[in-house]
C-alpha cells in the first residue's frame, strides 16, 4: 500500500472495506454537521468533508450510536489522524463532494489530533461551486450538495412559512446575490442567526461576497430558483480563497450599498385562525369559489369516495414547477418558461369526490397532495394499474383532514396534513 510521509495514506488512495491499524489518513476537518431530517427531527448521523495533504476530499460520516463520541472529539478545521474506520461507497444523496468512496466512523475509531503547525498545507475549504446560471439543472438533483458564491445585493427581515406535513410554522430569511441574480433562503436557526445588521453596516463601505454551502435547489412559486439551506448548510463571508479574491477583483468598481427588503412572499398560517376556517361540505357548497381570494384555505374532515375513472387520473407536467407542459413541434416546453433541461414527468390530476354528513362534492387533487394519498408517484404507476385501481385506493382511507382552497370555479386539494397532527 503506498503512503506518503509519515505514513499517512492519502485519501485518493484508499480502498473497500474496514482498515485496521495499516492505513492511517491525516485529514483537515473542513465542515461537520448533523445530518438529520428537519421535519421529523430524525438524525442519520455526523457527517464531515475532510480535506487531505494532497487536497483531495472525502466526505465522512457516523452512525448515530457513536455521534456522541465523536462530536466531542472533531471540531471543524483541525487536524486529525484517523484509524481504524471503514471505507464504503458515498450515499445517493447529500454528498459535500465528488469522491465515490466516504469513511465511515465507529466506535474502534481513532481521532488524535495533529497540531496544525505541520499541516497548515492542507486547505481549510474545498467547496463544489455552481454557476448561477446552471442552479435550474440542479432541481431536484439532491445527489450532490450545491456551493454558491456571489456578492450580497439585498437581505429580506425574517419570514414564515407554513409546512403541512409537520404542522407547523418555519422561519426563513432570503438573500439575494448579484451576477445573474440568484434567490438565497436561509431557514430556521441558519436565518435567524444571520448577522443582517452587520452585514448591512460593513457592505455600506465594500461588497461583501458570501460562500454558501451544503445547499439544495428548489422552486418556489412566485420567487423562482432558490438555492436553499439544509441541515448541512454553512455560509462564509468574506472567506480568504482565490475565488472570493477573484469576485471580489471583478467587482471593483461596481460597489452598491446591500439592500434591506422586507420579507417578500410570507405563508405563514395562524394554527387558531386555520381550526376556525374548519367547514362542512355543505358550507363550502355554499361559497363562490370564483369570490375567494387566492391563498383562501379550508380545513375539512371527509372520507373520499373515489374517482371519476372516465377521465385521465395522470397528466404530463413540467419537471420543475409541475405545470402542463405545451408542444412547440419538436420538443415540450414548460408553459411557465421553466428550463427545458429535463424531461416532463407524469404526475397526478385526480378528479375526485369527497364526502362528509353534511354532503359530498368535487375536488380537485393534484401532484403531491395525491402522492401523499395514493402512497406511490404517479410515475411509478401510469402504465401499471387503472383508474378503477387508484379510485379503489383513495376511497379506502378513513375520513381524514384535507385542506382545500379555490381552484377554477371549484375547490383543489391544498395541504394533506399528517393523520397525526390533524386538529
Ligand atoms: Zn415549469
Amino acid at each position: 500500500m503506498g503512503s506518503s510521509q509519515g505514513g499517512f495514506t492519502p485519501l485518493s488512495r484508499l480502498t473497500f472495506g474496514t482498515h485496521g491499524r495499516r492505513m492511517r489518513v491525516r485529514v483537515r476537518v473542513s465542515r461537520i454537521w448533523v445530518a438529520s431530517n428537519p421535519n421529523s427531527g430524525e438524525e442519520y448521523g455526523l457527517d464531515s468533508l475532510l480535506i487531505d495533504d494532497e487536497g483531495a476530499t472525502m466526505q465522512a460520516r457516523a452512525y448515530p450510536r457513536d455521534m456522541k463520541r465523536l462530536k466531542n472529539l472533531l471540531i471543524e478545521g483541525k487536524v486529525y489522524a484517523l484509524l481504524n474506520f471503514t471505507v464504503r461507497r458515498k450515499m445517493y444523496s447529500y454528498m459535500a463532494c465528488r469522491n465515490d468512496l466516504m469513511i465511515y466512523m465507529g466506535g474502534q475509531t481513532v481521532v488524535d489530533e495533529i497540531s496544525d503547525d505541520i499541516c497548515s498545507s492542507i486547505p481549510l475549504h474545498s467547496f463544489e461551486f455552481v454557476d448561477f446560471g446552471d442552479v435550474p439543472f440542479r432541481d431536484k438533483d439532491n445527489s450532490l450538495f450545491t456551493d454558491v458564491i456571489g456578492q450580497i445585493v439585498s437581505i429580506e427581515e425574517v419570514g414564515q412559512a407554513w409546512k403541512w406535513d409537520t404542522w407547523r410554522n418555519i422561519s426563513f430569511r432570503n438573500l439575494h446575490t448579484a451576477g445573474r441574480q440568484l434567490n438565497i433562503a436561509l431557514y430556521e436557526d441558519l436565518g435567524r442567526n444571520f448577522d443582517a445588521e452587520q452585514v448591512i453596516k460593513q457592505g455600506q463601505q465594500v461588497s461583501i461576497v458570501a460562500v454558501f454551502t451544503g445547499m439544495i435547489v428548489q422552486l418556489y412559486k412566485g420567487i423562482g430558483f432558490t438555492v436553499r439551506s439544509t441541515t448541512a448548510s454553512k455560509y462564509y463571508l468574506d472567506l480568504d480563497i482565490l475565488e472570493v479574491q477573484e469576485l471580489r477583483a471583478s467587482l471593483a468598481d461596481q460597489h452598491k450599498p446591500i439592500d434591506r427588503l422586507p420579507c417578500q412572499l410570507q405563508n405563514p398560517v395562524n394554527l387558531t385562525e386555520l381550526v376556525k376556517s374548519r367547514r362542512t361540505i355543505e358550507q363550502l357548497k355554499s361559497l363562490n369559489p370564483d369570490e375567494l381570494h387566492w391563498g383562501t384555505i379550508f380545513l375539512c374532515t371527509v372520507t373520499l369516495k373515489g374517482i371519476n375513472c372516465t377521465k385521465d387520473w395522470w397528466y404530463k407536467g413540467c419537471f420543475h414547477c409541475e405545470w402542463p407542459i405545451s408542444w412547440d413541434g419538436s420538443k415540450p416546453f414548460c408553459i411557465k418558461g421553466c428550463p427545458n433541461n429535463a424531461l416532463p414527468v407524469l404526475l397526478y390530476k385526480l378528479d375526485a369526490v369527497m364526502e362528509d354528513t353534511t354532503g359530498a362534492m368535487n375536488i380537485m387533487i393534484f401532484g403531491k397532495q395525491a402522492e401523499v394519498l395514493v402512497g406511490l408517484s404517479a410515475d411509478k404507476l401510469v402504465g401499471e394499474i387503472t383508474g378503477e385501481q387508484i379510485s379503489a385506493v383513495i376511497s379506502s382511507h378513513q375520513s381524514r383532514a384535507l385542506v382545500v382552497g379555490p381552484h377554477r370555479g371549484g375547490f383543489v386539494v391544498a395541504g394533506v396534513p399528517n393523520d397525526d397532527d390533524a386538529c
